[in-house]
Order: C-alpha cells, then sequence, then structure tokens
C-alpha cells in the first residue's frame, strides 16, 4: 500500500478550490459523478491540441498516434480490471449503455419465453429497464431477490430463487443508494451453478476499490468513466469475449465490420465488433490517464475512505432526530439519511447554501425506495479527495438543519 496522504491528492484536482455561495465546496455527491484530476483534464486538451485524428482507419502519423493511444487506454482498462487482456473491454458511452448493449444482444438472442432474469432490490433503473423491456420482448420474467432492511442482500433468498429457469442474474455489485457492497463473487458462484449468465454492475464500485473481474468470475461487467475520476460520455463493458464473438453487434456502421458488400456484411470480433462508428476517442484516452491516477493510490485511499465514512457514520449518528438508511456489513463511503420533520429535498437546499453538494431524491432507484417505504433520502457520498474536516463541516451543518426543522 503506497502512502496517502489526502492534502497532497486536494491539489490534483482544480474544482476543489473553487467557492459555492462564498464557502469552499465541499463536494458529497461523488456517487452521482467524481471530479477530474488536473491530469485527466490535460489528457482532453493535449488530445485536441496534439493529436486529434480519427482512430484505426489512417496511415498518417496523427492518425497513427491516436490510435496507439486509444487502444493504450484499453490496455489501462483491463489492467484497471484485473485482466491480462484487453479483448472484451468494449469502450460505451457509460454503464447504461454497457447494460443495454447486453440486454439487446445477449438478451434478444439468449431469453425465451419461461426464463428468469433475476434482479436485486437494490438496483439503479439503469439495471431495471433494460431488462424489463427485453422480457417483454422475449416472454422472459423478472425476479427480484430482496433486502434486509439494513441493506445487505438477502443471501438466502437470493439462492432459493435461483433455478434452472435463471438464465440471468444482473446486480450491482455496489448500492449507489445505500453504499452497500455485494458479495459478488459469491453471488456469481451461486448464479453460476445454476448454468446462469452473470452481469455485474459495477458503477459504484469501481470508484471506491479494486475490481478484480477474473476473481469475481461473472460474464459481464459495466462501469461508468465519470464516476471513475474521467469524463463524460465515455464507459466500459467488459464480456468474456469468446461470449460477445457470438453476440450479434450493437450498432452497425464502420470500424465494427471485416468485409461490406451488397450481398452481404460480416462483422469483426469482440471488441470492434461492438464499437461502430467513431468512438469516443478522447474520452477512452482521458479514461486510461484517471485509471492510471488512481491505480497506484487504491487501497490506500480506500482505507482513507472507510475511516470518512466511519467518522461521518458516527458524527451523523450522534445528530438527534437523523436516522442513517442503510447499514449493511459492508459499505463504501456512501450514507443515505433523514431528518425527521425535513424532506430530503429542503435539507440539499439548506447544505447548499453552506457550500455542501449532496444529492436527494430517489437515486434512480424507486423500487429499493418502495421498498424501504420511504419517498427518497439525503445521501452524502465521499472520495478518497475528500477529509475529516469536510465530514465536520456536513456535521455542523446538518446540525443547524435539524434545529431549523425542529
Ligand atoms: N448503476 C449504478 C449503480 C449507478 O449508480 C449509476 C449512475 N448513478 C448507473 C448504473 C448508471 O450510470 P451512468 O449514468 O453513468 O450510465
Amino acid at each position: 500500500m503506497s502512502a496517502f496522504d489526502v492534502a497532497t491528492v486536494r491539489p490534483d484536482f482544480p474544482i476543489l478550490g473553487r467557492l459555492v455561495h462564498g464557502r469552499p465546496l465541499t463536494y458529497l455527491d461523488n456517487a452521482a459523478t467524481s471530479q477530474k484530476p488536473a491530469v485527466v483534464i490535460e489528457a482532453l486538451r493535449r488530445y485536441y491540441a496534439e493529436q486529434n485524428a480519427n482512430v484505426h482507419r489512417g496511415v498518417h502519423l496523427l492518425s497513427e498516434e491516436a490510435t496507439a493511444a486509444y487502444e493504450r487506454a484499453r490496455e489501462v482498462v483491463a489492467r484497471f480490471l484485473g485482466l491480462t487482456s484487453s479483448r472484451g473491454c468494449v469502450f460505451v458511452r457509460g454503464a447504461t449503455e454497457g447494460i443495454n448493449l447486453v440486454a439487446e444482444c445477449w438478451g434478444r438472442t439468449h431469453l425465451r419465453a419461461g426464463d428468469e432474469i433475476l434482479l436485486t432490490q437494490l438496483e439503479h433503473h439503469a439495471n431495471i429497464v433494460p431488462w424489463q423491456v427485453i422480457a417483454e420482448r422475449t416472454g422472459a420474467k423478472i425476479v427480484v431477490a430482496p433486502v434486509t432492511p439494513r441493506g445487505d442482500i438477502d443471501l438466502l433468498a437470493f439462492r432459493g430463487l435461483l433455478s434452472a429457469r435463471t438464465k440471468l442474474v444482473a446486480f450491482t455489485h455496489v448500492s449507489n443508494a445505500l453504499g452497500t457492497v455485494n458479495p459478488a463473487a459469491e453471488m456469481t458462484r451461486l448464479a453460476k451453478a445454476v448454468g446462469a449468465t452473470v452481469l455485474i454492475d459495477g458503477c459504484q464500485a469501481a470508484a471506491h476499490f479494486r475490481v478484480d473481474v477474473p476473481a469475481l468470475g461473472c460474464d459481464f461487467y459495466a462501469f461508468s468513466g465519470h464516476k471513475t475520476f474521467g469524463p463524460t460520455g465515455i464507459g466500459v463493458l467488459w464480456g468474456r469475449p469468446e461470449l460477445l464473438d457470438t453476440l450479434p453487434p450493437y450498432q452497425f456502421g464502420g470500424d465494427m465490420i471485416r468485409k461490406v458488400d451488397f450481398a452481404g456484411t460480416t462483422y469483426r470480433e469482440a471488441p470492434e465488433r461492438f464499437e461502430a462508428g467513431t468512438p469516443d476517442i478522447s474520452g477512452a484516452i482521458a479514461l486510461g490517464v484517471a485509471l492510471e491516477y488512481v491505480m497506484p493510490i487504491q487501497a490506500a485511499a480506500h482505507a482513507h475512505e472507510q475511516a470518512l465514512l466511519a467518522a461521518a457514520t458516527a458524527r451523523l449518528r450522534a445528530i438527534p432526530g437523523l436516522t442513517i438508511v442503510g447499514e449493511a456489513a459492508e459499505k463504501v463511503a456512501v450514507i443515505s439519511f433523514l431528518i425527521e420533520g425535513g424532506h430530503p429535498h429542503d435539507i440539499g437546499t439548506l447544505l447548499d447554501a453552506d457550500g455542501i453538494a449532496i444529492r436527494t431524491g430517489h437515486h434512480c432507484c424507486m423500487p429499493l425506495m418502495k421498498h424501504l417505504g420511504l419517498p427518497g433520502t439525503a445521501r452524502a457520498s465521499f472520495a478518497f479527495y475528500n477529509t475529516m474536516e469536510e465530514v465536520e463541516r456536513l456535521g455542523a451543518s446538518l446540525e443547524k438543519v435539524r434545529r431549523m426543522m425542529a
């Protein structure tokens, strides 16, 4: 583990130096999107200033440089996911597109009437709605594994819902609403035991700890660049290459073909098979830079975040009338909460006046909120660049909010 000092990483993030309503920005909305280090911002500038050319098609130097940088970013992604080959790493727009791709390409060709798709109550809408649409089209049925009142997956119930009918199990590695870390390897193992294909939504996990895809044993893993200190508009879907190669393409056009003839067209293998048209070249390159920035500090950053989580949990618990929603055995630094007599939206607005950015509402998890009997929560979500001083700022501001609402 390399030494980690939050004071040394903060200057890497230019936005953290700005004021909001005259106060220093306290950015606690990292589960929605993370901030970007200067090296990522510079990578975007540099690409357009010095390298801009289309990839894969040119024989000129700039195109060769752009192609090399784009493909190098794919190698970085593979390393980030613990893979020895980048062949299964498809650049997509984000986790949402990655899941839609699997629903469309795998779901449409593998699901039949009577098949079951097992989801969990923790899922983000991005890992629910694509399956609903595919279920409607194929006649497959959606089955939902429950969570306990603390926000843990009910593993016994999950196991009980698996059967020979279960063709796909799709679940989030980490809950964006409650911070729950699912026992993803164990859930995958159980799903594989009944012969199911497994997709893991890694959107929230990738930002908080090292992900080892081979150790998880899943078939698909998706995450978004913008939550992982990279730009918006880029993300990754990893799929087992031999499985990806059997799927019909997602979109059609340039770059994904082997040979086009009006008599018929043949397609390339993964990953190009799923990257029709000009990709987000600068986004992929900058995502590679972001991942290279975090990889050396990942373990120490995680330890720092866990300390922030423990301190913030204790600080918030001490505020009368405040209830923490979601106290799973293993969590990332995400805290959902309610204050007696206060609507989450009002809490968010009052904190904003103190320069504190949190998120309020259903967090794109309406079924989870319904299950918990809540219209929504207020959510503070931390990254490794947050500080203990910011935890205290949050606590003090919430005490003020609480007094106003009492
Ligand atoms: N899954 C989870 C768990 C998420 O938190 C999010 C983003 N809030 C998504 C999927 C969708 O990610 P994106 O909007 O970047 O595609």
